[in-house]
């Protein structure tokens, strides 16, 4: 059995490995009663996930992750409570998707010069209509035969500093915390050691409207969690937490493999009210 709050997980909808009714199924085998389905820059899942969930006794919170890279590292944005009917929301999500198979194809080119190569169709293939990733491409790269695991493909093709990589492209941090402020949603910044300098970086995102930090993470040691809930407490930040579950490789903790207190639920939905900062003007 696993803990019974969820508030980070994959599916087939991104670069999670099971469709996302499974996931919910999967989720309440192990005691889930909260989840909140996370797909990388899409919403596309919720609808299944809600659907599985009424049958389940799982309540499923609409989320999303939007990742960022910049000089502040991978800040990668959690946003709860959004809304998969809001089109102005999904042509932003859109354009991201687009960004990030446009990325996929630069890898695929890159890796083809580099002596390892896949077809993008097969890549995409893999994907099944979800939001592409890297994780999609490695799978690509481990059936071609060029590395010995999934996993492998991270390290020594694609992780940030292999000689596959290409960087992404698109929202810089505030931008991703201020998308999902401006659709209602209530951002937190998930597992914020991949990026840097945080004593800097959490000020800034919280000025901006970060309503939460991902304290509890599978790969957290006591150091890091408390770390981050020092952080929480001192910019007034709702700690939250998750598997990051995707189903492929080593990468997560199982479904509800990570203590999530309870109270947390209730304290996201008391930031969903969001009043900016008012910014003093020309008198
Ligand atoms: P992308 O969004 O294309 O940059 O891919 C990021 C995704 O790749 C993450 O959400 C994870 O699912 C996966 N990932 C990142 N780093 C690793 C790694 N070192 N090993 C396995 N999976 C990883
Ligand atoms: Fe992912
Ligand atoms: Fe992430
Ligand atoms: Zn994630």
């Amino acid at each position: 059995m696993g803990y019974t709050i969820d508030l980070h997980t994959h599916s087939l909808r991104s670069d999670g490995a099971q469709p996302a009714a499974e996931v919910v199924r999967s989720a309440a085998a192990r005691g889930v009663c909260v989840l909140a389905l996370a797909d990388h820059d899409t919403l596309a899942g919720i609808a299944e996930a809600s659907e599985a969930g009424g049958a389940a006794g799982v309540r499923i919170i609409a989320a999303t992750e939007l990742n960022t890279e910049s000089a502040w590292g991978d800040v990668h944005v959690l946003g709860y409570f959004l809304d998969p009917a809001d089109a102005a929301l999904e042509e932003r999500l859109r354009w991201l998707r687009e960004n990030r198979g446009r990325r996929i194809e630069l890898m695929v080119e890159n890796l083809r010069r580099l002596g390892y190569p896949v077809p993008l169709e097969r890549v995409v293939a893999i994907a099944q209509g979800g939001s592409l990733g890297r994780p999609h491409l490695a799978q690509a790269l481990f059936e071609a035969g060029h590395v010995r695991s999934y996993d492998a493909a991270f390290e020594t093709l694609i992780a940030k500093d292999a000689p596959g990589y290409v960087a992404r492209v698109g929202l810089t941090p505030v931008e991703a915390v201020r998308l999902v402020r401006e659709h209602g949603g209530v951002p937190s910044l998930a597992h914020p050691f991949t990026a840097r300098d945080l004593d800097a970086l959490v000020p800034e995102l919280a000025a901006s409207g970060l309503a939460g930090i991902e304290c509890y993470y599978g790969e957290h040691t006591p150091a890091m969690t408390a770390a981050c809930l020092a952080l929480a407490r001192r910019f007034d930040l709702v700690p939250t937490g998750g598997s990051d579950h995707h189903g492929r490789g080593e990468h997560g903790a199982p479904l509800g493999g990570v203590f999530v207190p309870p109270e947390t639920i209730g304290a996201l939905e008391a930031r969903r009210a969001y009043h900016p900062p008012q910014v003093a003007g020309p008198r």
